[in-house]
């Protein structure tokens, strides 16, 4: 009987893709997923660690799973908490059989005594495999991917990042860029059967640059023409501000998906500069006009740190303007987090968390005013989406799972295209019309 596998994901898509080509050398190994971590043989922690928080839910969902798993199943911890503190996990958890870094094989356990950490150089043992197949280091940002389960699909088109922006240490442990080829990335698309794909990397406008001599820098475009050519919907996620070019813009407006992911962080010029990124609020409220000169369709999302190492009063009320004024559909507000190894980490100005839990408050109120109305501007609109779900569906506003939904009928296909017109808003989400709104309240 073939041993089974369960694998639980935390943190962004790209971790998302990462598990996707687990799930896929695992399946090609023979074994067989299951969604219950106590039937499983192998259980799988794809884990985060870009902030504390992150860290803390990696901890929980392993000592959980722990408690779940069946007398003699294997409890293997990899992604980027394995890859940045693989010696500390393998040497504080005894509850785990492997600790395994990027690219680290894992179908196989340790004789007996403890775990090996993925940067363990210890004494070798011998590894029993779980399966036929020899270990190999692979490469995971070019492993086969399943057919899409769903209508969308992440896909990474590179890995690591060569910025080195104040808060991150995502560098430290991804590595430096790395770009795919084109070839493999619409292998993969063609693999996925998907009618949108989502496009994803740390920073997704380099994409090329660290290979100057086949692709170079705006590489991403005819990629982007290329995969938006091969399937209905494209998106993309993770625009770093300054390499939002015109030719970028255009490609994506004539993709017919006008959405701008904008990883913005602030918009106070000195701030910017102590968190080592480009650009300042005025600049971004150009490009964000410019780009609504273009195309008044267009949906914007972005993020922002909060509290960074000698954010003022003055950043803070510049922030608050700015999103007054820009008038994004989606924001996210995140509380800096000291993280060890990166620049922010040993800058004076730290402040004070009260007085940053209150300016996160006030910013995400004066968001969900400006995305309740924004969305209730759509009532009374038809607009084109795609069915996710039975009776759930999306629009190019609409990124999958970070954004709201459109509440459609059950009589639309899944994985179908259809015209709805919009009777009403529940905050973030929108209902088509024939949808009971009654029935969607009940439900939450
Ligand atoms: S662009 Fe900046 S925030 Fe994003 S992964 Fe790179 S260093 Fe981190």
């Amino acid at each position: 009987m073939s041993k089974r596998f369960y694998i639980e994901t935390l943190g962004c898509p790209k971790n998302d893709v990462d598990s996707d080509k687990l799930i896929g050398a695992l399946l090609a190994d023979g074994m067989e997923p299951t969604d219950e971590a106590s039937r499983a043989d192998l259980v799988v922690v794809n884990t985060c660690a870009f902030i504390d928080e992150a860290r803390r839910e990696s901890i929980d969902t392993i000592l959980a799973l722990d408690e779940q798993r069946i007398e003699g199943s294997q409890l293997v911890v990899t992604g980027c908490m394995a890859e940045r503190y693989g010696k500390e996990l393998a040497a504080e958890l005894p509850e785990v059989d492997q600790v395994a870094g990027f690219g680290q094989a894992f179908n196989a356990v340790l004789d007996g005594d403890g775990p090996q950490g993925s940067n363990d150089a210890g004494p070798v043992r011998k590894l029993i495999p779980v399966s036929s197949t020899p270990l190999p280091e692979f490469d995971l940002l070019n492993l086969p991917r399943p057919k899409s389960p769903v209508p969308w699909a992440y896909v990474k088109i590179a890995e690591g990042c060569d910025r080195s922006c104040g808060f991150c240490a995502i560098p430290s442990f991804r590595g430096p860029q790395r770009s795919r080829d084109v070839a493999s990335i619409m292998t993969e698309v063609e693999q996925l059967e998907a009618r949108e794909i989502v496009l994803v990397a740390q920073d997704l406008a380099s994409y090329g640059k660290d290979r100057p001599d086949e692709m170079g820098a705006g590489s991403i475009v005819p990629l982007v023409k290329a995969v938006s050519d091969a399937v209905d919907r494209v998106r993309l996620l993770y625009l770093y501000p300054s390499d939002l070019s015109d030719e970028l813009i255009e490609v994506i407006c004539e993709s017919g998906v006008p959405y701008f992911d904008l990883s913005l962080q602030h918009v106070s010029k000195p701030l910017l500069r102590r968190m080592r990124r480009w650009g300042d609020g005025q600049r971004f409220l150009d490009r964000i006009s410019d780009i609504r000169d273009r195309e008044p369709e267009a949906a914007f999302r972005s993020n922002f740190i909060v509290g960074y190492p000698g954010e003022t009063e003055a950043d803070h009320d510049l922030l608050l303007s700015f999103v007054k004024e820009a008038q994004l559909d989606w924001c996210g507000f995140f509380s800096y987090s000291r993280e060890d190894g990166t620049y922010a980490a040993d800058l004076d100005g730290a402040v004070d968390p009260q007085l940053m839990n209150e300016r996160l408050a006030e910013l995400r109120e004066l968001q969900d005013d400006i995305t309740a109305t924004r969305r209730d501007a759509l009532i009374g609109k038809t607009l084109d989406v795609l069915v996710d779900t039975p009776g759930i569906a999306r629009s190019h506003r609409e990124a999958p799972e970070i954004d709201g939904v459109i509440h459609v009928g059950q009589n639309v296909d899944v994985g179908s295209f259809a015209q709805v017109q919009i009777a009403d808003a529940l905050g973030p989400d929108l209902v088509a019309s024939g949808v009971e709104r009654a029935a969607l309240e009940e439900a939450d």
